[in-house]
């Protein structure tokens, strides 16, 4: 862009390219302030390695007004936002832009989480599953209970404990990107939701992409177990999703 040097301004002259400038901050509208280096969501997510179920459509509201859906479905940003001073549209819940201040995405993430990181496999829909949960010991249970991903046979064959379990989750499901599936089911027989964190893969290919993420990162981890009696049950196809 080309830009007039101010000093070569006369008095005149500067006085109305100050007042233009003025005229056009005041009728700017909302649409016209959203910057051109505005990413759309899928470079944004690409670019941080983040998964698409971390965000929320804030459909040009305030952060504020849409904060308590954002909480309830464990939303951590939210893209379509009303813009920054800079033309930005993505947040964290906090209203920080994400793009101005890139490192409130890690910041949000590893505050947000700490926990258990679990591969679980499905032998009757030949599916896997990452997941992150505070209780480890029920979650095999609850997964079942509520039907997750139309079916009640998951078990969990390994997890363990991190501090950094949002950045770990999403890092292995980037990686496992070719693999993943949506799937309709029905939460508890009544409820309609989607399951986003389930892969056609086998578990090696699941526990692999899992133990780089961890070594790549240096991520301590404690309170490791892997039910090595019953993986070979969940040695499933790695089925590759076709580029449309
Ligand atoms: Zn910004």
């Amino acid at each position: 862009m080309k830009k007039k040097v101010l000093s070569n301004l006369s008095p005149k002259q500067l006085r109305q390219h100050l007042d233009s400038k003025k005229r056009n901050a005041n009728v700017k509208t909302i649409s016209e302030s959203i910057s051109k280096e505005n990413p759309t969501l899928g470079e944004f997510i690409m670019r941080h390695k983040l998964d698409k179920s971390l965000f929320f459509d804030a459909n040009k509201n305030q952060i504020s007004s849409v904060y308590g859906q954002m909480i309830k479905q464990g939303k951590q940003f939210a893209y379509n936002t009303i813009p920054c001073y800079q033309g930005h549209t993505y947040r964290d819940r906090k209203n920080h832009c994400l793009i101005c201040n890139t490192s409130r995405i890690t910041f949000q993430l590893r505050n947000s989480s700490e926990g258990f990181v679990y591969i679980a496999g499905s032998v009757r829909k030949r599916m896997m599953k990452i997941g992150v949960t505070d209780k480890i010991f029920s979650r095999e249970s609850s997964l079942n209970k509520s039907g997750y991903a139309d079916t009640d046979d998951w078990k969990i064959l390994y997890w363990f404990y991190s501090e950094k379990i949002g950045e770990i989750e999403n890092e292995v499901k980037s990686k496992l990107k070719v693999h993943n599936t949506l799937v309709p089911f029905l939460k508890y027989s009544k409820e309609h939701k989607i399951a986003e964190e389930v892969f056609f893969c086998g578990f090696d290919r699941i526990f692999t992409a899992l133990k780089g993420v961890i070594h790549d990162n240096g991520i301590a981890i404690s309170q490791e177990l892997l039910k090595s009696d019953h993986i070979s049950s969940y040695q499933f196809r790695n089925w590759v999703k076709l580029k449309k």
